[in-house]
């Protein structure tokens, strides 16, 4: 069986804890101690195939800590999440992905997706989805606009990013 990490980022309280304990626990945790990392391991069946997944929920308070630099460079795959009811968390995936471009390459197709949260809270939503297609069509990344809460779009957005990695990454 292959095995892949990826590394959950984003702003505090976007809900990356909830999108990752979705996926991989199947529940939903309204609230998740903001200030817990977590790595979160599974088997999981993409197109038939299985493969061991480790997710990095992180929880970092500031952007550009040395943490994030190395939880970066170990990491093969990311989810870069934002919340739909928070226009300002677009700017921190952004700085993100450049930081991740300037670890990795900046011409390198390093395995990502764009996850936008919280789609149940339809009355609070700010991003909308034009703007949205034209940052992930700008950035060549797929984007999924999800709810941990209801369960919407969550398993695709992590099997796309597993897709990539076999891709991008080479058999052994
Ligand atoms: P993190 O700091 O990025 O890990 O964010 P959390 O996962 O801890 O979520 C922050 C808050 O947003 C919590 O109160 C969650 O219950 C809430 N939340 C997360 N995802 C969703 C969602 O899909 N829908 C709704 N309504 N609330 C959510
Ligand atoms: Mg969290």
């Amino acid at each position: 069986m292959r095995e892949f990490n990826a590394v959950v980022l984003g702003a505090g309280g976007v809900g990356k804890s909830a999108l990752t304990v979705r996926f991989m626990r199947n529940e939903f945790v309204e609230s998740y101690d903001p200030t817990i990392q977590e790595e979160y391991r599974k088997t999981v069946d993409v197109d038939g195939e299985l493969t061991w997944l480790e997710l990095l929920d992180t929880a970092g308070a500031e952007q550009f800590t040395a943490l994030n630099e190395l939880y970066i460079t170990a990491g093969r795959g990311f989810v870069l999440v934002f919340s739909l009811t928070l226009e300002a968390s677009l700017r921190e995936v952004t700085s993100l992905r450049q930081q991740i471009l300037r670890i990795k390459g900046e011409n390198s197709r390093v395995p990502m997706v764009l996850v936008g949260t919280k789609l149940d809270l339809t009355s609070e939503r700010e991003v909308s989805r034009t703007h949205i297609e034209e940052l992930a069509a700008r950035w060549k990344i797929p984007v999924y606009e999800t709810s941990a809460k209801r369960d919407w779009d969550v398993s695709p957005a992590f099997e796309d990013l597993v897709r990539q990695m076999r891709q991008y990454y080479p058999p052994e």
